[in-house]
Parts: C-alpha cells; structure tokens; sequence
C-alpha cells in the first residue's frame, strides 16, 4: 500500500486552489481539502512540477493558505451498480434526497452521501458457471431493478481475461456484498461485488463493435420524426434563445421517446425550472407502461446556482450512468439542458488557470471537448451479441439566439441532427418551435424521403411567397402564390406544431405520422376549383380546423375514422385533383 499523498494550499483563486504536495498526483485525481473540519471535494486539472491546481466542487470561502490536503489517489468516478434508477443526484452523484435529510434545507459543506444505497438487497441470479472466462463487461448475473433486468458485470476496469472461481447462489444480497470471485491471469483471486465505480471522463468501451446510428429514434414531435430526426445511438443539438422552448421540448422527449431510459442533465439552468421538473416528474405516469415515469429515468441536476466547477462533474457523470445501462442491452437517451452552461464553466476555470483564450474567451480546446462529449453516444454491439445505444440530445441557449457563437458552432460540427429553435416561431406562439428553414438532419426518418422532401419543398415556396406578400400585399400576389402559401401555412398549423400538453396529440407514433403524411400529400398536391383569394382562404382555413380536430383524436378510433371522413368530404367540395407528382409519391409509399 503506498501511503495517501498530501499537500498544503499556496494560493485561492475562485474555485481553483493551488497546492504544493509531496510524492506523486495525477490528472483527474481526487482530493479533499480540509477546511474548519468540513473536507471540500476537488479534483486535480493541472500539474506544474510540485503545484497541482485543484478545482473545488464546493463553495470555497473560508480556506486560506497553508490548509491541508488530501490526494486519495482516485480519479472522479461514479458509483455503477442497481438503484440508479430512479435517482436524483447532483453532479457529483450526491442523491439530493437524502443530502436533504441530513442537512436540512440549507446545505452545508463537506457533506457527502453514497451514491446507492448499501443496505438494499437485491434479488440476485447467477448467469455464469463456474469455470466460464470472463472479460470486463459481460455479465455474471442479474438483478430484477423496477421493469427492468438489470445485469452484473465483471468491473469494466478489469484488463484481460478471467476465469470464474466461484459465484454466489440465487439470493439477496447488497451491493457491498461479494458475489463472485474471479482468477485472473497469473492466478490471483478477486472478489467483486454488485457494484464498482468508474472514472467519468473516461468512455466505457466494452463493445464489440461501434454500428452506424441507422434506426430512427422516435420522439413522437411530428416536426422532427418526419423531417428532422434522430436515430437511436446518433447525437442532436437544439440551440435556441432563452424563452424559446428548449426546456418544455426535452420534457417533452424524455416523456415519449422510443428509448428504454432517460437521464436528465440540468447543468447551470436556474433552480426553478429544476424545481419543476423534480416535481412534475415523479408524478407522471409513462405513456408506454403505465408505471411511474421515475422508474426509468435518472436526473442529475445542477443549478445556476451550485458552484460552476461541479457543472463539468454534471455532464460526464450523465454520460457515464448512460453508457453503463447501454450496457445491458438498453436504449438511453441523455438530455443535457444547457451544454452552454458547462462551456461557461469550462470558460471561467480557463480564465483562473491564465490559459491563452480563444473566440470570446472560450478555451482553445472546447470544440475538441465538445466533440469528445458527443462522441460517447453511439450504437454498439455488446459482447453477448445484443446491442445498445446511447442517444444525446443538448440544449444550446447563445444569448440573444445568436448561432454564430462558439458553442453552437463547436457543437453543430460535430452532431448528427439540428434542431433550431426559432424567438420568430416561439413569439407566434407556434410550438415546437423548430424553424424548418434551418434545421437538418443526417439521419433516416420514419415518412418516405420523397415525401418529407414534397412538403419541405411547400413551406420553403410558402416562405417566400409570404416575404414577398408582405412586400406587396396579398392583393399584389397570384392566386396559385397565394393557394401555395396556404397550403405551407395549413401544413405549418397542422402537422408541424404539435400541442405537447395534449396526451394524444404530444404522443402522434410513426405509423400515425406515415398515414397522416398521406392524406396531407394529396391534400397538398391537389388543385382545387377556388374561384379567388376569399374562397381558397376559407377552403384552407376550414380544411386547416378540420386537421387539427383530427389531430386530437386517438388514432384508429371511431372519432378518427370521422374526423377524417370530415377531411374528405371538404376535399370533395372543393373538387380537388390530385397532381401526378403526388399521385407518385403516394404510389411510391404503397409499394414499400
Ligand atoms: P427555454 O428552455 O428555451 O428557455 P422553456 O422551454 O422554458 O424555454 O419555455 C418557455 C415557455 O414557453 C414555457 O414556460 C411555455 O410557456 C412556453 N412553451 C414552450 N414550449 C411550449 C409548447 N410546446 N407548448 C406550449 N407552450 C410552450
Ligand atoms: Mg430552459
């Protein structure tokens, strides 16, 4: 055993402490520093001969010069084992709960509680035998953890192959308890237990293999699974300026996307919107099992108001609980709200440590870390053959909606997915407001390209011809510029907004968007027998109310099926024909 290093502290800047040590620290490592009794967690950023310099996870008034501290030699890491599920924690895996308990309201410092708790116990059941060789990150047994299996793994950390000595029986135990024993390669015994940590800043790469990200990841917002999406195991950025729904969207997506588990990471928004999702969440209900929405979801929340440093804890500690239940086989979708928070960070502890600044003061190096945060999503094959994926999705608030900065810049070069959120859309009340004139999407989405392609084809038409009407008037402009606006401007109504508080129409599945996609190419592809402006806005505007009642009415319901004949008949009335382009379109589909 080699004894734990200590240093003193020299100097306070802020958050960052510089302290003179003996023996040997290293990057990333963890230590304490003692002040009035309470120890202040801190991790080492930088080292220059003997100074290391700390950045504190606390609050940092009250420690002076000459106070001591302790290196434990650990890199930050994070407890992985059953009972995440369900947590609350703060950027340093404290569940906030239970600090709560301990501490009241009010915070003190110093104050630390285990991650998981150790006196639970697990129903666990072997699935190796003994005698069976092992690699870091298969599985030796399983534990039921709310609606899912949750499996029990050799230690990631663990190089080579091992060999199984000996395995508990089928039983409960916690997570302290050793389970197994394992002989590695030059004969010596380890004994694991259900539970092991694992440096956040590092990715978790026990996989076969890295696939292309291919399967669209349903999020059931029209906007984007049909012309925008995201695919399970690829990366997305929404950016937008404060106010335009960043947040309610998110939430709306951890709700109803097509994933097995969502972890939540507010990094550095304030406390009230944190508030509301701690308390709205536990109350909801998922739409897919009918259980309780906690039970699969993690959040992990740091706000504007905890110290900045713990806001770069936040984002890889999320990262790391996502990649661990990607792990078992399962689908997770991580939400950062806002990634410009944590570059924020990144930017104050650059400036304590006089680095050489970049654009706006940001470090020179937040595109690269940027990058390295988006690239532990993926989709992987997993040893035993399954796959797995990890999905983010970050928020991006530029002030005053400004994409050029570096943050949205840095983070569009390297996701897969763009979703911007527009202050002209948000302002006219038109929810999502993804701005489909910007965005894009490399990925496959749910509707047929062509026809995804027909309708981008009308709003961007629409679009201009509605720049060019507020030039010269809606007398000024020909009757088929004018049906062509209606008709983006009924598409824009009908299909790209969505109400996120209606269950039926926030919840609108594939095969509802591939039907409903349809009926609006031949709606839209149709030329009707509409005499002036007044009759084709009257036939859209009826046609567009039409839609909407559709819209909230459960799909293959009886309601549906007459809301649709409503549709129908109005087309009839206004004598519509269809265009050979959309008839082929519409061909096209059927034929798939
Ligand atoms: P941001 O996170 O971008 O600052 P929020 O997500 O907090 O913005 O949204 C701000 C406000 O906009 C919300 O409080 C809500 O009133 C409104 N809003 C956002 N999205 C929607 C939506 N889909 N439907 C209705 N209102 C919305
Ligand atoms: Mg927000």
């Amino acid at each position: 055993m080699t004894e734990k290093n200590r240093g003193k502290v020299v100097s306070i800047n802020g958050n960052l402490v510089a302290v003179e040590f003996d023996g040997y620290v290293s990057m990333n490592e963890i230590c304490f520093v003692k002040v009035d009794g309470a120890a202040l967690k801190s991790e080492v950023i930088r080292i220059r001969g003997k100074v290391a310099q700390v950045q504190v996870y606390e609050m940092t008034g009250g420690i002076k010069c000459g106070d001591e501290v302790e290196f434990t030699g650990e890199m930050l890491s994070a407890e992985l084992g059953p009972g995440l599920l369900g947590q609350i924690y703060d950027g340093l895996q404290n569940p906030l709960p239970a600090l709560a308990e301990q501490a009241g309201w009010f915070l003190e410092r110093g104050i630390y509680a285990e991650a998981l708790d150790s006196e639970k116990k697990w129903e666990f059941t072997p699935t190796a035998q003994p005698g069976a060789t092992l690699h870091a990150g298969e599985a030796i047994g399983t534990v039921p953890e709310g609606a899912f299996t949750h499996k029990i793994f050799v230690p990631f950390h663990l190089l080579g192959s091992y060999t199984l000595k000996s395995i508990a029986e089928k039983g409960a135990y916690n997570i302290k308890e050793p389970i197994a024993v394992l002989t590695d390669e030059r004969g010596r015994d380890l004994s694991i237990s259900m539970s092991f940590r694992w440096p956040v800043k590092r990715a978790i790469k026990c996989y076969r293999e890295r696939l292309a990200p291919v399967e669209t990841m349903e999020t059931k917002v029209r906007l984007i699974d049909s012309f925008f999406p995201v695919a399970k195991g690829g990366t997305y950025c929404t950016p937008g300026p404060f106010g335009a729904g960043k947040t309610v969207l998110q939430h709306t997506t951890s709700k109803y996307a097509d994933v097995d588990i969502v972890i939540i990471a507010a990094c550095g928004e304030r406390a009230g919107e944190v508030v509301e999702t701690l308390t709205e969440f536990p109350e909801l209900t998922d739409p897919k099992t009918g259980r309780s929405l906690m039970e699969r979801t993690i959040i992990i929340c740091n706000t504007s108001s905890m110290p900045v440093a713990s806001r770069e804890a936040s984002v890889y500690t999320s990262v790391t609980l996502a990649e661990y239940y990607r792990q078992m086989g399962l689908n997770v979708l991580l939400l950062a709200d806002s990634t410009s928070r944590w570059a924020q960070a990144l930017r104050e502890m650059s400036g304590r440590l006089e680095e050489i600044p970049g654009e706006e003061a940001f470090p020179a190096y937040l595109e690269s870390y940027i990058a390295a945060f988006y690239e532990r999503a993926g989709y992987v094959r997993l040893p035993d053959g399954s796959t797995g994926s990890v999905t983010i999705g970050g928020s991006v608030s530029p002030a005053g909606g400004n994409f050029e900065e570096p943050v949205t810049q840095a983070t569009l070069k390297v996701v897969g997915a763009f979703h911007g959120l527009s202050r002209e859309r948000s302002d006219a009340r038109k929810y999502p407001a993804i701005d489909p004139l910007i965005s894009w999407s490399k990925y496959p989405g749910v509707i047929d390209t062509g026809k995804a392609e027909f309708c981008k084809q009308i709003i961007f038409h629409g679009n201009e011809i509605g720049s060019m009407m507020k030039v010269v008037g809606e007398e000024g402009t020909s009757l088929s510029d004018y049906i062509t606006y209606l008709k983006a401007d009924m598409l824009d109504a009908v299909y790209l907004q969505q109400n996120s508080f209606d269950l039926t129409d926030a919840n609108c599945g594939a095969t509802r968007q591939r039907y409903v996609i349809d009926k609006l190419v031949c709606i839209l592809g149709s030329e009707y027998a509409l005499p002036d402006q007044d009759a084709a806005r009257s036939f859209f505007h009826r046609m567009r109310q039409r839609f909407i009642d559709w819209n909230y009415t459960e799909f293959a319901s009886d309601a549906f099926r007459k809301a649709e004949a409503e549709i129908d008949s109005l087309y009839q009335e206004g004598q519509g024909a269809i265009s050979s382009e959309a008839e082929s379109l519409l061909k096209g589909g059927a034929q798939e």
